[in-house]
């Protein structure tokens, strides 16, 4: 699982929703987002976004769909920027 914000360089990003949500309240994450707030996710090496199973992760992502719909921005990165990685 790679955090939208932290993981955008191409890295491994998390290998599981527990290993995700010590990510955000951890203090990497904490430095560019406030601690425990999801702000996306990354298509990971399969070029899909995992399902979320654990309840404190939907709840985390509903908060962050619903700010990111308050301010209506239309999100661009839909996998075409991430294409030069696909040879790793
Ligand atoms: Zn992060």
């Amino acid at each position: 699982m790679r955090c939208a914000v932290c993981h955008a360089d191409g890295g491994p990003g998390c290998t599981g929703e527990d290993d995700f949500l010590r990510h955000i309240n951890g203090n990497k994450h904490a430095g560019l987002a406030q601690r425990g707030a999801f702000l996306g996710l990354l298509p990971n090496m399969a070029g899909v976004i995992p399902r979320l199973t654990l309840p404190k992760l939907i709840a985390a992502k509903k908060i962050w769909e619903c700010s990111k719909g308050a301010a209506a921005v239309r999100p661009a990165s839909h996998g075409a920027a991430f294409s030069g990685t696909d040879s790793e």
